[in-house]
């Protein structure tokens, strides 16, 4: 039995992994969940799994819920209800599903508290992957991968070094406007919201299904590979694999390669992550080769998705470059959603933010968190009033 704590319950990654644990009540006990701000969900859920504690971001939600609930769950709140939940004395590993920079410090926490953590929001290693990994190695605790592909190539490397490998190879959907006849360079000005918020294979929150349309999402899981998996960047490549049931691949030095394969769905990477080191049975998950018939691999188009040399390149110069990245990327998004930018200008923004920025290597946690306030304020200059 995993006593298992879920920061962030209520979205995409978190109802799939109380789906998870739906399915395996005697593998997994989900002991703290934390949501956002949707209390009627946590609310069902907590009825449901009946967890120690619970946490939500308003103190005045809190206080509803705690009402509601009596003396059991003990009911926190905000940042410090993430701390909270994030190390309580049970757990044997926090599974950090917060959109943006908010799970980065309850990362540090639960490792710091001895606990294995599965990240599944890409920001905790793209930004902190440096600390993130030598705290991990200090206090002797795994950092699981929740995204398809890292747990892809962790499945196929099986605990070899990487030594043994040429390369991670990381597949792509491609995203929506993969097709160069259909969508060449010059049409990409007028992509709309709606347009790009249309995933052929994957359905996902909405800032990662704008990040799967420009690569930004391949780019951040790059980086986060490179962390991971103790890589440099050079070695780290990508495939477009539109069918998405190669989950990733490695490239061994003597010339093999392996792959993970399956149909598409976020509880499989998640119950492995839970369960990890062994194997439970599921009925979820069934792929069907002979009615899939073929699976096609193509390059990546660099020059209509230029997320891709961005990341390799915040990657590959470290420090705070890829958490400036990470920054602006988020602001370009929310700043093309809400209509104040067109599509191509994402990457611009980025690029722009990038290269305006000093790197400091091997920077601290509050150099990390600096870097981010900074690309967020650089990034929106032009728009912002
Ligand atoms: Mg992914």
């Amino acid at each position: 039995m995993k006593n298992v704590v879920l920061l962030g319950s209520t979205g995409s990654i978190g109802v799939s992994t109380v789906k998870v644990a739906d399915d395996l009540p005697d593998r997994i006990r989900l002991i703290g969940l934390a949501a956002g701000n949707n209390a009627g969900l946590l609310l069902e859920q907590s009825r449901r799994h009946r967890p120690e504690a619970i946490s939500i971001a308003e103190p005045a939600r809190a206080a509803e819920l705690q009402n509601a609930f009596g003396t059991a769950p003990r009911v926190y709140s905000g940042a410090e209800g993430l701390l909270r939940l994030a190390t309580l004395p049970a757990a044997d590993i926090v599974l950090i599903a917060i959109v943006g920079t908010a799970g980065l410090q309850p990362a540090l926490a639960a490792i710091r508290a001895g606990k294995d953590v599965a990240v599944a929001s890409k920001e905790i290693l793209v930004m902190a992957g440096e600390i993130v990994m030598r705290e991990a190695h200090k206090y002797g605790v795994r950092v699981l991968a929740v995204d398809s592909e890292h747990s892809a190539i962790f499945q196929c490397l099986d605990g070899r070094p990487s030594g043994s490998v040429r390369k991670l190879w990381l597949t792509a959907s491609g995203g929506p406007f993969r097709d160069k006849a259909l969508w060449p360079r010059e049409k990409f000005s007028e992509i709309t919201v709606e347009r790009a918020l249309q995933h052929p294979s994957w359905t996902m929150g909405r800032k990662i299904t704008i990040d799967s349309a420009t690569l930004f999402n391949k780019g951040l899981e790059m980086i986060e590979a490179r962390w991971l998996f103790d890589i440099e960047m050079a070695r780290v490549g990508v495939l477009v694999h539109p069918q998405s049931v190669v989950h990733s691949l490695v490239e061994f030095v003597d010339g093999s390669w392996l792959a993970q394969l399956s149909t598409p769905d976020m509880c499989l990477p998640i119950q492995y992550a839970l369960t990890y080191p062994e194997r439970a049975p599921s009925g979820r998950v069934r792929t069907d080769f002979a009615e899939l018939g073929r699976l096609t691999f193509e390059e990546p188009d660099w020059e209509r998705f230029p997320a891709i040399g961005l990341a390799r390149r915040a990657g590959e110069i470290g420090g705070t470059l890829p958490a400036v990245l990470n920054a602006a990327n988020e602001v370009a998004v929310e700043a093309f959603v809400n209509r104040q930018i067109n599509f191509p200008q994402i990457a611009e923004t980025v690029q722009r933010t990038m290269e305006a920025h000093q790197s400091i290597s091997h920077p601290t946690l509050e150099q990390i968190l600096e870097a981010d306030a900074w690309a967020r304020r650089e990034a929106s200059n032009p728009w912002r009033r």
